[in-house]
């Protein structure tokens, strides 16, 4: 007798787990198909996200900038300690473990929930029916019976021929998180959100890091007041970026990896101990789906879908990295759920995709929702901003002797509606859920500035910026912080 469920989701990342919990939730029988296995080859869910993404970066991030911290800042708070030291080994224990526990934790809440978790590889077939291959015996193909399938399968390192990984001296955003040992000297190409991240955590651990950026402007997607405050500071911690550098060739030895990049007219060269490729990440649809299913993908090989999910074929959904939108773990999880439900009860439940946060955890951070201001000033839009330096911070001064970055506001000039908070600084990551909820709530910057903040917390950064847009902050002279515009 074939198996059957009412849902089968292929992939077990943030988009598929808990589009998997959701639906077993809400009383329908669920399994998800999940090929992921850990560096011992024991099979863990989670995803990218868990396993090579989210969780690890931010492990070795964590501390790295203790680290940093204690060699930089600790003698200015009046704490003395002998010689420091660092032991890759220990710190990369640290972040194993805490993957360890976050996955391990995915398949009790499978268990606790009812969800099949199938170890093994899924492919959609035709009809709606999807085949499994189980890791445990590769040779025996199952076709499993259901009414609804989810694709979840995620994305992986988008790869360069002129810089092809090899583990070794030349690797991805994966192997990045997996260093013996610091590289004293690490190129980075690609000064996206990867490059930053990783680059940030060997930097502060004491790494020369050099990123080649291919475009002229960095972080163009981000606004350009951030952008440009996060290029002085990463500068001044000792990132060094090249911008409008493009990558000609790679050779890689035992011991190091030449680049030969050009960089306008000129012709240069980089030697480093080891490289990451960071250029972007590609949806991964390889073996996903038989030709038979007749599955549409879009130009970029992105899962084609509507803003309900719903790919070309019924009863079929696809959520995560491999649909358009931006690749965040949130981003998938929200869309899991939405879809969930929306098969639970036959309505179309939606996502808010304009307000998806997006954080670039550096030091400091860097966060976003909403519209950036050169975005808004292109599409026409009267905009009024309002900007508060974290220099003007009780809390951010109790924390360090010179804060730097601010927080950004844009509203609508007419209406007042908040169309977008920036920021950069240290916990931006936190307070951007506060710019987060007031958005999804439809709020006005008056709203942001008549909320009470407690002080000193940094995010009456917040606030303040909220009152600098209409031209009354506290703590800074009013002109400073605001620009009105009627119109572009
Ligand atoms: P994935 O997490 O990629 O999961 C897909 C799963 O499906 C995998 O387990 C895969 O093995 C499995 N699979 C694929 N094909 C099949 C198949 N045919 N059969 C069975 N199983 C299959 N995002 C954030 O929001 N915040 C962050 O801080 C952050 N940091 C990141 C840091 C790094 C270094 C990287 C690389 C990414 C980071 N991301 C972050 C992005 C985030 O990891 C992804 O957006 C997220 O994991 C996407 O979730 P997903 O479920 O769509 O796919
Ligand atoms: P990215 O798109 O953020 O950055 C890639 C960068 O590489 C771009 O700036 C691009 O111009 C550059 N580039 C491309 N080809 C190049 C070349 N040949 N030479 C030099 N530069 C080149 O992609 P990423 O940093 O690889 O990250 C992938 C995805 O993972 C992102 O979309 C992001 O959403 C997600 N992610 C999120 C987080 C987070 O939320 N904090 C952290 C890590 C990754």
């Amino acid at each position: 007798m074939p198996r059957s469920f009412d849902v089968v989701i292929i992939g077990g990342g943030p988009a598929g787990y808990v589009a998997a919990i959701r639906c077993a939730q809400l009383g329908l029988h669920t399994a998800c198909i999940d090929g992921w296995r850990d560096p011992e080859g024991k099979p863990t869910l989670g995803g990218t996200c868990l396993n090579a993404g989210c969780i690890p970066s931010k492990a070795l991030l964590h501390t790295a900038e203790l680290y940093h911290l204690a060699r930089t800042e600790f003698a200015s708070h009046g704490i003395r300690t002998g010689e420091l030291g660092i032991d890759v080994a220990a710190m990369q224990a640290r972040k194993d473990k805490a993957v360890r526990k976050l996955t391990d934790g995915i398949a009790s809440l499978f268990r606790a929930n009812d969800v099949a978790w199938l170890q093994g590889h899924g492919r959609l077939l035709g009809g709606g029916e999807v085949e499994f291959t189980a890791h445990a015996h590769p040779e025996h193909h199952e076709v499993i019976g259901t009414r609804y399938v989810i694709l979840a399968s995620g994305s992986r390192p988008s790869r360069l021929d002129l810089a092809p990984v090899d583990g070794e001296r030349i690797v991805d955003s994966h192997g990045a998180l997996a260093f013996d040992g610091i590289p004293k000297r690490l190129g980075v190409i690609g000064a996206g959100v990867i490059g930053l991240e990783l680059g940030s955590v060997w930097a502060r651990l004491g790494a020369e890091v050099v990123l080649l950026e291919a475009q002229d402007s960095f972080l163009a997607f981000t606004d350009h007041q951030i952008a440009h405050d996060a290029f002085k500071q990463f500068n001044q911690q000792g990132l060094d970026i090249h911008l409008g550098a493009r990558v000609v060739s790679t050779h890689a030895t035992k011991k190091r990896v030449t680049v030969h990049y050009r960089h306008g007219e000129q012709e240069k060269e980089l030697n480093v101990d080891r490289l990451v490729v960071a250029v972007g990440r590609t949806p991964l649809s390889e073996g996903l789906f038989a030709p038979e299913s007749e599955l549409l993908l879009d130009e970029r090989g992105f899962v084609h879908v509507d803003e309900h999910c719903t790919t070309n074929l019924p009863g079929v959904y696809a959520i995560g990295d491999l649909v358009r939108g931006p690749m965040l773990a949130h981003k998938g999880s929200e869309e899991g759920m939405a879809v969930a439900e929306s098969i639970a009860t036959g309505r179309e439940i939606r996502v808010r995709y304009d307000t998806v946060p997006a954080v670039i955890y550096t030091m400091p951070e860097i966060a976003w929702v909403g519209r950036t201001e050169q975005e808004l000033r292109h599409a026409g839009v009267p905009v009024r901003t309002g900007m508060f330096p974290l220099a003007a911070s009780g809390r951010a001064r109790a924390m360090t002797e010179a804060p730097a970055g601010m927080v950004k506001i844009i509203a609508q000039a007419e209406t007042d509606a908040l169309l977008g908070v920036h920021m950069i600084g240290p916990m931006a990551s936190e307070i951007i859920a506060e710019a987060v909820t007031a958005m999804t709530f439809s709020a006005s910057s008056e709203d942001l500035a008549r909320t009470i903040h407690a002080h000193p917390t940094l995010s009456e950064a917040l606030h303040e910026a909220a009152l600098a847009l209409d031209g009354r902050p506290l703590h800074i002279a009013p002109r400073a912080a605001s620009r009105k515009t009627a119109s572009r």
